[in-house]
């Protein structure tokens, strides 16, 4: 089906790539602009859990994703000093099929890599960093700081934590730090030489964790994740840091956690910020999604996957409702995100995921483009 609307995508994240894949396939006429002048490989993993490799399954994204990702057997919480296991969820054939799809863990660059595919080509437009927009009756300016000013019907902010598109829309705020720093590092699992670890492992401490997976079916490359406590932190930007940042910060833990975090190199540390809810994701002919709406902790390996859940229902409310006046759309599609965004935002917060035995079903399960769209507004609820 063509339509008429063209829509403009701010950012080619997770979650500004996958909106513009379905909604051109929806037969709208996308364009995504990206501030950096070309995709990097990150250094970083993510997990991608069975309600995300469902909406990704639509793009066909499954199958190359399974080849460059590894399926971990077990998502594994142990007590960081005596190395107890708290927690076990099998990842296995009958997981798969109760959750209706696979669970992966992945290299970022992989991703992104796989994720580009989807989005017809010559759709990015790279080197393009957003400085404001300006919306008139039946279209919105977009002002690059390049000096480009195309226009078009429908913006979508997904253009992360620092979104501009909020900026316009909620005016200028900083996201919150929490107080805490990730900090992040990749090896070669020949490290860890006569040491093996568990495909996925969560170690739980009192003020601190460290999660550690593998990303590659190869089980070739470690990704460790340390969320650490400090009492200030200035730069918006990672910092590369000594592996002794790592060391430290885990030295009275279980003696196999020691192994791992000494072998690991380079640590890339950066503060973990989120914001407070907040109900008003869209204005006039603009919507935010995402990291650009609602940006969670990085606790329930979710805020990746409520912004691709957020692309999936996103364009399903605009191909459904009409786009003549997106406002609709954009009122169907919070109702719809709201209640399951604030959940996941509620126990990011708390970060209690998978610590001892979770329901896990109404998350796992949860299937963007089948679920039910809400078409009343949504109460508004308390901050979390
Ligand atoms: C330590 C850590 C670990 C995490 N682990 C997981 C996990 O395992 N699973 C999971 O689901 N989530 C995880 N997350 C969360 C996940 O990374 C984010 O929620 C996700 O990347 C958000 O996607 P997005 O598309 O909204 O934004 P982003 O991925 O941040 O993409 C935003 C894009 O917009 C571009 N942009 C920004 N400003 C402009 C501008 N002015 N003009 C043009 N372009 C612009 C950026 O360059 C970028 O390409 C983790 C987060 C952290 C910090």
């Amino acid at each position: 089906m063509h339509r008429q609307q063209r829509i403009a995508v701010v950012g080619a994240g997770l979650g500004g790539l996958t909106c513009a894949a379905f909604l051109q396939r929806l037969g709208f006429a996308v364009t995504v602009y990206e501030q950096a002048p070309a995709f990097a490989r990150i250094g970083a993993g993510i997990i991608l859990s069975a309600n995300v490799m469902k909406v990704l399954r639509r793009l066909g994204l499954d199958r190359p994703l399974l080849e460059v990702g590894i399926s971990p057997d077990a998502f594994v919480s142990r007590a960081w000093d005596t190395g107890e296991t708290l927690y076990e969820l099998k990842l296995d054939a009958a997981s798969e099929q109760r959750f209706g799809g696979p669970y992966i863990n992945v290299h970022r660059g992989d991703l992104h890599a796989v994720l580009a595919t989807a989005v017809r080509p010559g759709s990015i437009v790279f080197g393009h960093c957003l400085v404001g927009l300006e919306p008139s009756e039946d279209a919105v300016r977009l002002v690059f700081e390049n000096g480009a000013r195309p226009e078009a019907h429908i913006v979508i902010g997904a253009d992360g934590i620092r979104s501009k598109v909020r900026e316009v829309l909620l005016g200028p705020e900083p996201p919150r730090f929490t107080g805490r720093v990730a900090q992040r590092a990749i090896f070669s699992a020949e490290r860890l030489r006569e040491h093996p670890v568990r495909d996925c492992t969560k170690w739980w401490g009192p003020d601190r964790h460290l999660l550690a997976y593998f990303m590659t079916p190869r089980r070739d490359e470690v990704y460790l994740m340390g969320s650490v406590p400090v009492a200030s932190w200035e730069s918006e930007e990672p910092v590369t840091r000594p592996s002794t940042e790592l060391i430290t910060a885990f030295a009275n833990f279980h003696a196999d956690i020691r192994r791992l975090v000494e072998v690991a190199g380079d640590v890339v540390v950066s503060p973990i910020c989120d914001r407070p809810r907040h109900d008003r994701w869209s204005s006039g002919r603009i919507a935010l999604l995402g990291d650009a709406c609602h940006p969670v902790r990085p606790y329930m390996a979710a805020g990746g996957a409520m912004a691709v859940e957020d692309a999936a229902i996103l364009s399903r409310c605009l191909a459904a409702i009409g786009d003549d006046d997106p406002a609709d759309a954009f009122r169907c599609y919070a109702a719809t995100r709201i209640p399951r965004v604030a959940e996941v935002q509620r126990i990011s917060i708390e970060n209690s995921w998978l610590y001892g035995p979770t329901a896990t079903d109404w998350y796992f399960c949860y299937d963007a483009w089948t679920a039910p769209l809400t078409r009343q507004t949504a109460e508004p609820m308390d901050n979390p």
